[in-house]
């Protein structure tokens, strides 16, 4: 039998917010443990932690925060919305608490405090002003600080939409380097601060993209999911601008994920004038424009030049727009410290142009919103163009390509990525383990860093160094606490008090766990909801070694002397010499462990080690065959002078693709920036400078010719054991790689190593790994967005406008997430290369495909972060070692192995060590889930969420007709997923998970319907009963809100 109980609406401590219907349905086993709870929530509203917002666009007495209380221009009129705004980055010259408090105003006069304080102050002067904030990191600096009195104010600014939260993430992020799980992350945590605490009037209406440096369709879908009406963008390729200007397609419906149809359209506004002011009209404190100067008693009196030259500019804008209705952002970095200031000559201006309508002016200016701009635009009867692209790459200039930040700074990059894919472990066996309050602020500090980390000038690469190492540190607090939160959790599951250790330098195979030992616990959680086979790599010193596995069973190792190069890592300081490596066979959100023993000399057990053969690249000393590596799946075939890989042979489908790969590095541009002619590779551009004629490949004279190959002592090893082959090859003093194949495995690892570069010839060095192949690919190459969807490139084309080439390299190179690959449609053939970190990447030529690997150059791009990008570390030249996952299969079979090997290496597994010695039950397992996960349904969160709640976020991980079999919908029963504990309700929610999906009811847009090919109707596949059981479609992401009971 189901009961269902809707909860009366409850009040929070302030009590003039109102709307918070709370819609959780309580179904079947409604206990007294439940009730409880409710009764609770009605007396302490934090026993709840928030209350769910129902979305509902009803609002209450004195609220005054919807579409209709918006100003509403004049009919017959140019209605100009003056937005007051500030853009507050949360890091870039200075760290993100610098900013906060205004700290270090030598570098630069900000601190968000004072903005928040005056601006307050200046909006409780005068009511027809309006302000918008948007980045709910900082918002929430200043909340906390704040006194009751305060509260209030700002509660009853907010719900009278003086001030209004826009887009409302921790921070606005990346759109280039960000992992779209990143992205639900960081609008999940900073909307459910404003949910939490303003409920219907603190919800973002709109996104507001207004500096990242480019624009993905991930994150335009993802916006759309979040019941957003709308996105605002700042900076598009500056060619497409001029077209879209002249044909007034500045505001057009974008269509940002095929898969999933209308749900994911979005009405897509440009502003006219990136985020800044009008040209003049920049009245903040931080400018030197005039200010209003109205009174013609005093001297230097501009009143008539100012109107009529603010009015000039907004006629010309007007050209470009299709309604009667302009935006005009009024704001600019950290501006508004003083909003006094700028208010008061708003005020001044939007009095003195709106008296000329008394002469016949037909200029209607008022203070607005970017959401009330929207519904201005909504409510006008136009039918507006599609997009279906991206905004990638963005150019500003002919030379000046924000292409260079897709690889800069690789390691924070890396970094970040393996934080938040942490995040997801942690917050997964938190959940599981129903750890207390404590334990969830911990994981709280994590995501809070990781949101911070996905700021556009973050995991760009594009801050200053000391900003750069303070977002590492953030990280680094985040993981170490998480590391509790997975001991304590993971002691709660298997009911013991192991004191697990973590290694966190395992990257520069060092970990002081598994150097000096006698006998050492692995245990592994795996976070993805499939049974995987999990290659471990383990440094260790010389010896011999036994691993048993559950009920004492022998695992098969292969112990390997480490590569010379990573012997030299500098700073790396360890005894390890070797790594061990095995497989763990993990069962689906769970773990497993292993007891590994170091024998005693005597035991050495030759069969289990690695042997090497080092080649000196002279023809006289080896024979001239040139030699394989290869396993079930793959053969590898490479140059026996060079070392360097010539061909991969497919054993399965018995293809051979001849392949070459090899590293090179492009020269930075120097120059002054004072014009495009002069600009020069930064931070943020990318522009190879190939007029040095420097063509030293054959390739005759296309761009990728520029690329200053990278060949030198050709010195190679051969690694040949049971479990591993590979071969390392030395390229240079600075460039190294092993290829490795892996038994069993059905792709190839390339582990690059590179650094320090060196600088001492005076060029900045932007270092690529480029594989050379014989596919057919006819100009073409495809990318991911924010490694989820895939989107074709086409070289030197723009789908959109006409692309007036002046950067062959850096204008065809894209953002890579997880994959790049090339299609011989002809032959059927595909080949991917998938990345463990963001990269740049491109293809210059047809067959060839290239990452930028690493960037270290001289000189600074001019587009402030005033230093060049020049990472050291140990006193030289960052060092920075990857891998990049080659797949070579027949296309249809492609997406089913790239699609799973993305999820299994982001998903790595965890790995805890136990050094104590203990003899009680040393070999377990632990699932959460009674049977695995469908293969192409990945837990993409699960999270103890508001109160009892838990937050379970599911997505399909194919897109449409990539595979037969896995792109069809799949079924899920969630109790499955929370085996132990019982599910009571169910609610669907907004991809960010904070409002139920049934309240969310987006504007409707006339759009000009050129849909090709039509979405399919798959059916209507909302969840609507009370069932635990849910379907998802190709590309779905779907968020659940559950409430649950625990066993105990
Ligand atoms: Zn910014």
């Amino acid at each position: 039998m189901m009961v269902v109980l809707v909860l009366q609406p409850f009040r929070s401590a302030f009590t003039r917010i109102a709307g918070n219907n709370n819609n959780i349905k309580y179904t079947s086993n409604f206990t007294m443990h439940s009730l409880l709870q409710v009764l609770l929530c009605f007396i302490f509203w934090s026993v709840c932690h928030g209350k769910p917002y129902d979305g509902k666009k009803e609002f209450h007495d004195g609220e005054k925060c919807g579409y209709e209380f918006c100003p509403k221009g004049k009919p017959n009129m140019l209605n100009v919305h003056i937005v007051s705004h500030t853009h507050n980055d949360l890091g870039w010259l200075k760290t993100v608490d610098q900013y906060y408090y205004g700290a270090k105003s030598s570098v630069q006069i900000a601190g968000v405090q004072y903005i928040l304080d005056s601006v307050v102050e200046a909006l409780l002067a005068d009511r027809r002003r309006r302000f918008i904030y948007v980045e709910t990191g900082f918002f929430w600096r200043w909340w906390l600080q704040q006194d009751d009195q305060m509260h209030h104010t700002v509660h009853r600014l907010v719900n009278e939409g003086r001030l209004e939260f826009i887009s409302g993430g921790w921070s606005m992020n990346d759109e280039a380097a960000c992992h779209y799980a990143s992205i639900v992350e960081n609008f999940a945590w900073g909307l459910r601060k404003l949910n939490d605490t303003f409920s219907s009037c603190g919800r973002p209406k709109i996104g507001w993209q207004i500096d990242p440096f480019g624009h993905s369709r991930e994150h335009a879908s993802i916006s759309a999911k979040m019941g957003f009406d709308g996105l605002f963008l700042g900076r598009i390729d500056y060619q497409d601008k001029e077209k879209r200007q002249l044909t007034k397609t500045m505001e057009h419906i974008w269509e940002a994920n095929p898969a999933l149809g209308s749900d994911a359209d979005i009405f897509t506004a440009i502003l006219p004038n990136v985020y800044y002011p009008p040209p003049s009209f920049c009245f903040d404190l931080l400018c030197s424009d005039p200010p209003i100067m109205d009174d013609p008693r005093l001297e230097d009196y501009n009143l008539d030049e100012r109107v009529s030259t603010f009015m000039k500019l907004i006629n010309e804008q007007a050209q470009n727009f299709s309604t009667n209705h302009l935006i005009v952002t009024m704001g600019n970095d950290f501006n508004y410290q003083q909003a006094h200031v700028w208010f008061k000559n708003l005020d001044k201006l939007i009095k003195y142009i709106n008296e000329k309508q008394n002469n016949g002016s037909n200029m209607n200016l008022f203070y607005s919103t970017p959401s009330c701009y929207l519904y201005a635009l909504n409510q006008a009867n136009v039918t507006w163009t599609t997009k279906a692209d991206d905004f990638f790459p963005y150019a500003s200039g002919n030379h000046t390509y924000w292409t260079g930040y897709f690889t800069s700074r690789p390691a924070l990059k890396e970094w970040k990525r393996e934080s938040s894919a942490f995040l997801q472990t942690c917050k997964q066996i938190d959940a599981l383990a129903q750890l207390g309050p404590e334990d969830q602020k911990d994981v709280n500090i994590l995501r809070e860093a990781l949101g911070v980390a996905q700021h556009h000038d973050a995991v760009t690469g594009t801050a200053r160094q000391d900003v750069t190492d303070d977002y590492a540190v953030q990280l680094h607090r985040g993981i170490v606490e998480c590391h509790e939160v997975v001991k304590a959790g993971i002691n709660k599951l298997s009911n013991t008090s192991a004191d697990y250790k973590f290694c966190t330098l395992l990257n520069i195979s060092q970990c002081k766990h598994t150097e000096k030992f006698t006998e050492i616990q692995i245990l592994v959680w795996n976070p993805i909801g499939r049974t995987r086979n999990a290659q471990i790599h383990l440094p260790v010193e010389d010896a011999t070694y036994k691993i048993s596995g559950a009920g004492g069973v022998d695992i098969p190792y292969q112990i390997t002397p480490l590569s010379k190069d990573v012997l030299s890592i500098p700073g790396r300081n360890t005894t390890a010499t070797h790594e061990i490596s095995f497989r763990a066979r993990l069962p689906p959100i769970g773990y497993s462990t292993c007891l590994i023993q170091k024998l005693a000399k005597k035991e050495k057990d030759e069969a289990r080690r690695a042997e090497v053969f080092a080649k000196r690249a002279k023809r006289s000393a080896v024979d001239d065959r040139d030699f394989t590596i290869q396993n079930d799946f793959i053969s590898l075939t490479f140059d026996q002078v060079t070392g360097s890989l010539k061909s991969l042979t497919n054993l399965e489908t018995q293809t051979t693709l001849a392949i070459n790969q090899t590293f090179g590095y492009y020269e930075g541009s120097v120059g002054n920036n004072t014009k495009e002619d002069w600009r020069a590779t930064g931070a943020y551009i990318s522009r190879p400078n190939c007029a040095t004629g420097k063509k030293n490949q054959n390739s005759g004279d296309d761009a990728s010719s520029c690329l200053r190959l990278l060949t030198g002592n050709e010195t190679y090893e051969i690694v040949k054991g049971p479990y591993v082959q590979e071969v390392r090859q030395y390229i240079n003093t600075w460039v190294s790689q092993t290829v490795r194949l892996l038994s069993g495995s059905r792709h190839v690892d390339f582990e690059w190593q590179v650094g320090p570069i060196p600088l001492s010839d005076g060029i900045g060095k932007e270092v690529v790994s480029r594989f050379e192949t014989s596919l057919s690919s006819k100009g073409t190459f495809y990318t991911d967005s924010n490694g989820r969807q895939t989107i074709k490139r086409t070289r030197n084309f723009r789908p959109t406008f006409e692309l007036s080439n002046t950067e062959p390299i850096a204008s065809n190179y894209y953002p890579v997430v997880n994959s790049i690959f090339l299609e011989d449609e002809e032959q059927g053939n595909r080949l991917t290369v998938l990345t463990d970190r963001p990269q740049g990447g491109s293809s210059l030529k047809d067959g060839q495909l290239e990452l930028m690997v690493h960037r270290r150059l001289l000189v600074d791009d001019w587009l402030g972060v005033t230093e060049p990008l020049n990472e050291t570390g140990m006193g030289e030249g960052l060092v920075v070692r990857g891998r990049h996952h080659l797949i070579f299969t027949k296309s249809a079979k492609s997406a089913r192995r790239h699609r799973m090997l993305v999820h299994d290496h982001y998903a790595a597994p965890s790995i805890l060590f136990n050094t104590v010695s203990d003899k009680q039950e040393k070999q377990s397992s632990y699932s959460a889930v009674s049977v695995s996960l469908p293969d192409n349904i990945h837990l993409l969160s699960l999270e103890q969420w508001k109160g009892s709640s838990l937050l379970i976020r599911l997505e399909h991980i194919f897109e449409p007709d990539e595979d037969p079999v896995l792109s069809q919908p799949a079924t899920v029963d969630l109790q499955n997923i929370v085996r132990d504990m019982k599910i009571t309700a169910v609610q669907e929610m907004t991809i960010d998970g904070n409002i139920p999906l049934d309240s969310v009811h987006r504007l409707n847009w006339n759009k000009v319907d050129e849909r090709q090919p039509k979405v399919p109707e798959v059916g209507n596949f909302e969840k609507t009963d009370a069932s635990t059981t849910v379907t998802l479609k190709a590309m779905e992401i779907r968020t659940f809100q559950l409430q649950v009971q625990t066993a105990n």
